[in-house]
């Protein structure tokens, strides 16, 4: 299997440092307002790749933190005039039911910087110790000047880096790029005792120490979206490398932006929609195919042209999954096994997803997987159960749980409901074919119009005739 690495900028054989675990970071929110779906198409990206680690055997400790204490969220409380904890902790369940409605699989650990305040600490006193930082009036900075590969990962040229930095009035800074490891605590801010005095940690060392609290020295994958790499994952680097003296990480993913209008959709531009929108609007399995049909690196221009084609493809597998379950829930064994070879299809979705998750060509392999099982079907008048047992297989190993694209249990209560009224669908779709084949065009198509009065539309296409249900 192949990964870009961002810091070698090449696509690398992805070996794990212990396999079979895969030792998983993605940065996660900072809890101060719904995420909105620039932040989902990041979390919603990291989540397929950490399943398909998982279709491949691996052993994933997915770890994402949350970031509850901040300057957003200090500015919010005065906004609200709540506490901050109270503002994160409401934001923080936010972020629980959205991501598990977008069914993303919950974190191993979703661990919270204002727990790990302790170990936050010792890590900053080990780099003061180092030499690695120093502290001027209760604020303690990161001296990148001590850390050989700072700009590595980002490719930054440091004196340009320092030619453009804003030297800030009063800054005490020992250079403009020095970052901030322990912010002092102005009047009123909630604060934390410190060697340094009453204060709190800055949010790049957040990541360094719950990475290292959660997964260890060094880690196998670490994510995030694009913005960042620089400074935030530059920072961690200089961070936990000069406290550790390892390796921190083996691979480092970075998600393309979701812009809207070619810009990027972010909370300062003002150009957001939130998740918890656009989940009223389409469904979590049509956002998902959205995104997968981009690849993870490239750049995304949110279109509702394009959310309402994912929800028509959904609609195209949920239609052959309605299928399946229905022609399951007979449990004949009569009929006929026709030829078809699923392991083709196993070894073509696995061919692209091994190539840096290559999701928009698995979503083809899908597709195209979907368009010849429709054709079998329409070709056979009975199949043996054992081919649907296999498609059903097939869907769920690959759409379901590693796209996340479609949802058996959830069809199983819809059809629990509708299983006489699916069966006698299926009946006058079947009288209507031998209607067609004699010709009686009179008669089959009174049949169509009266189920589309009723509000089921089939759809005529060379693979046979599908049904769905009209939107209400
Ligand atoms: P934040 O809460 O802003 O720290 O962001 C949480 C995650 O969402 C980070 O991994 C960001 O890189 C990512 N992110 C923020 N905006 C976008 C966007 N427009 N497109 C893709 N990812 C984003
Ligand atoms: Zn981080």
């Amino acid at each position: 299997m192949q990964i870009y690495n961002t810091f070698s900028k090449t696509k690398e054989e992805f070996i794990p440092i212990n396999p079979p675990t895969v030792n998983f970071y993605v940065c996660g929110p900072t809890v101060y307002d719904y995420f909105h779906i620039g932040n989902a198409r990041s979390f919603i990206m990291a989540d397929i790749v950490r399943r398909y680690l998982e279709y491949k055997g691996y052993v994933v400790k997915f770890v994402m933190n949350i970031t509850d204490i901040d300057d957003k969220i200090i500015n919010k409380s005065k906004e609200y005039k709540k506490p901050t904890d109270e503002i994160a902790k409401f934001f923080t369940n936010a972020f629980y039911e959205d991501i598990s409605k977008l069914k993303i699989k919950p974190a191993n650990v979703y661990p919270r910087a204002t727990d790990s305040i302790e170990d936050i600490i010792e890590m900053i006193k080990t780099l003061v110790k180092k030499g690695y930082a120093y502290e001027i009036d209760g604020n303690v900075y990161y001296d990148i000047s001590k850390f050989e590969n700072y700009g590595k990962l980002s490719g930054k040229n440091l004196e340009e880096l320092e030619a453009g930095a804003r030297i800030e009035i009063n800054d005490a800074k020992k250079n403009p790029l020095d970052f901030v490891l322990w912010k002092k605590a102005k009047e009123g801010e909630p604060s934390w005792d410190s060697p340094w005095g009453k204060g709190r940690p800055g949010w790049h060392i957040e990541c360094s120490t719950m990475s290292c609290k959660h997964l260890g020295l060094s880690i196998d994958i670490h994510a995030g979206g694009n913005d960042l790499i620089f400074p935030h994952h530059e920072n961690e680097i200089a961070q936990s490398e000069a406290a550790n003296e390892k390796k921190f990480v083996k691979y480092w993913m970075h998600f393309g932006f979701l812009n809207i209008q070619n810009e990027k959709m972010s909370k300062s531009l003002g150009n957001i929609i939130t998740a918890r929108e656009l989940l009223s609007k389409y469904s979590a399995e049509a956002i998902r195919l959205f995104f997968s049909q981009t690849h993870y690196r490239g750049p995304l221009n949110f279109s509702e042209e394009l959310l309402t084609a994912a929800e028509k493809g959904v609609e195209k597998i949920k239609n052959l999954a309605d299928k399946i379950e229905s022609e399951l829930k007979k449990g004949s064994n009569e009929g006929v096994m026709p030829e078809f070879d699923f392991s083709f299809y196993y070894k073509e979705f696995e061919k692209v997803m091994d190539d840096d998750i290559n999701t928009p060509q698995a979503v083809a392999v899908i597709f195209e997987f979907v368009k010849s099982i429709n054709k079998i079907i329409s070709e056979h008048e009975k199949i043996n159960t054992d081919f649907y047992r296999r498609v059903k297989k097939f869907l769920q190993d690959t759409a379901e749980a590693v796209l996340g694209i479609i949802h058996f249990d959830s069809l199983l209560n819809g059809i629990k409901e509708e299983s006489i009224e699916d069966k006698l669908i299926e009946l006058l779709i079947n009288v209507r074919l031998l209607l067609k084949k004699e010709k009686n065009y009179a008669l089959s198509d009174l049949i169509r119009d009266e189920l589309n009065k009723l509000g089921i539309i089939l759809q005529d296409s060379k693979e046979g005739t599908t049904y769905k249900r009209k939107k209400i």
